[in-house]
């Protein structure tokens, strides 16, 4: 397990020593996770379109390394099931509205993309064929060969899941190279690094041990679909604009989940 000092220093690659999933020219396809709440920039719920328009020109400037690039969107900055379910809803209730919300970032997100030029196709495990298409693993590929970005949405389309989970489960069928969670922390950390100011960042970590000391990466389910299908998981900060681009090329500031062992 490598451990380090909490700071904005690069990471050293040769320490890393992970040389098949840094530099995006080791990369054929990715999928990239971002939270909801990435979409609502400082405002305390919902999509700030300021904000989308710059994750989306992001992603553009990601796709255009000549990446084919999968997307997954979390609701979180509109409905969390959880949420719901804590006020006393039905869990499974609650968590399909969660996965209505990932639709509704879906399209907020591929309507940005498209104004950018970008080509995109959402595809939904909750079919809504007014609005999107549904998930086609075949018909995704096709989109993929043709340069457009797929955003998959509602997750695995069943409560008690995350996106997350979705994610996970999309990079695996798709068979990506890499799966890159774009959050508001630039890696893991053994504790909060917004409370405990000597928390430190992990450069690299093993599957095994995010799920033995419950790290807060992604859930259970999520991890453990990785690390049964070999997919790396990078945990960077969206919140600092160009760090797609870093992870990419590996000069940014991220986490590393793997095989390798602790
Ligand atoms: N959700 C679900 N099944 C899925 C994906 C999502 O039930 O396969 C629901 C769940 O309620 C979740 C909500 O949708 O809380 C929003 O997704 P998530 O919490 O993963 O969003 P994020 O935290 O990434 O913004």
């Amino acid at each position: 397990m490598a451990l380090r000092s909490y700071s904005r220093a690069p990471l050293l690659h040769l320490q890393l020593g992970k040389e098949d999933f840094m530099a995006s020219g080791h990369y054929r396809r990715v999928l990239l996770k971002l939270s909801g709440e990435v979409l609502m920039g400082d405002q305390s719920f919902g999509i700030d379109p300021d904000t989308v328009a710059r994750v989306a020109a992001e992603v553009k400037a990601a796709k255009d390394t000549g990446l084919e690039l999968c997307l997954v969107i979390g609701g979180g900055n509109i409905f969390r099931g959880m949420a719901g379910a804590a006020k006393g809803m039905d869990r499974a209730q609650a968590d399909y509205m969660g996965m209505l919300a990932t639709v509704m970032n879906a399209l907020a997100m591929q309507n940005a993309l498209e104004q950018l030029g970008v080509q995109t196709r959402v595809q939904s495990a909750i079919e809504m064929d007014k609005v999107c298409e549904p998930v086609i693993r075949r018909r995704a590929e096709r989109h993929l060969e043709k340069g457009r970005i797929v955003i998959f949405a509602a997750g695995v389309g069943a409560p008690y899941f995350t996106t997350d989970s979705g994610a996970a489960l999309r990079a695996a069928e798709m068979k990506c190279d890499a799966l890159l969670k774009g959050t508001s922390v630039d890696g893991v950390y053994d504790a909060d690094p917004k409370k405990v100011p000597t928390a430190k960042r992990y450069e690299t970590l093993s599957y095994d041990r995010v799920l033995s000391d419950n790290l807060k990466v992604m859930d259970a389910s999520a991890v453990a679909l990785c690390r049964d299908n070999s997919i790396p998981i990078v945990v960077f900060s969206i919140r600092e604009q160009g760090n797609i681009l870093k992870v990419l090329d590996g000069s940014g500031t991220f986490t590393v989940v793997t095989q390798e062992k602790d």
